[in-house]
């Protein structure tokens, strides 16, 4: 960092949360009304480009704010870009793999506040999971039981993944409009699902890899 440096504080998606940011680049258009302000920034955390934009309104000085791309809140698990990494080579990758995709479309609906498709989202990704498990069995709750009785969830998680179940019916049928908070807690309810199931599998397999194996 040199003193000539221009420091502004914006919201980093790498780090989530605001942060420090040297700003590379900017420039201005003169309007009519406003003034359009655009500028590069780079996270002095972790070195993330970033745009940053203003809208300063010349009648009262107000300005309206935005980045692109838009700043998250919460970050993907990093499990999800593992059966990448597998380049799909067996159908259980390439199955996982869709669901996977799934995953970040709903991780893309809540960063862009598409609360009612994400919590939609949430209830098809649960069912495919179960089904990709347990088969398609004719009821939410029958899948439920068969998912529970075949040790994929506990009797906790059971009552978590009937409740997230429900935010997504309300929000197809009855015109629920779940809050971000809501969806936090059903995306650690979807993860807490899946990364045993998705992730952990493959990270355990490669640490028994590496654990010299015990004398007999
Ligand atoms: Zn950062």
């Amino acid at each position: 960092m040199t003193e000539e440096d221009k420091i502004v504080m914006a919201p980093c998606s790498d780090c989530v949360g605001k942060r420090k940011h040297r700003v590379l680049f900017e420039t201005a258009q003169h309007e009519e009304e406003t003034i359009e302000k655009y500028a590069m920034i780079e996270c002095c955390g972790c070195s993330r480009i970033s745009m940053g934009y203003q809208r300063v309104w010349k009648y009262d000085g107000s300005i309206d704010h935005d980045f692109f791309p838009s700043p998250v809140s919460r970050k993907e698990p990093a499990w999800v870009y593992w059966v990448w990494l597998g380049q799909f080579r067996s159908s259980a990758e390439q199955e996982a793999a869709k669901l996977m995709f799934l995953l970040r479309e709903i991780y893309q609906a809540v960063h862009g506040s598409q609360y009612r498709l994400a919590a939609m989202g949430i209830r098809a990704l649960l069912e495919q999971v179960m089904i990709m498990k347990v088969g398609d069995l004719p009821t939410f709750n029958e899948k439920l039981n068969a998912f529970q009785g075949d040790g994929y969830i506990s009797a906790l998680q059971r009552d978590a993944m009937r409740a997230t179940l429900d935010v997504g019916d309300a929000a197809m049928h009855r015109g629920f409009v779940p809050t971000e908070a809501d969806l936090n807690v059903a995306l650690d309810v979807v993860e807490g699902v899946m990364a045993p199931i998705f992730g952990h599998a493959n990270e355990a397999r490669a640490l028994a890899g590496r654990v010299p194996p015990r004398k007999k």
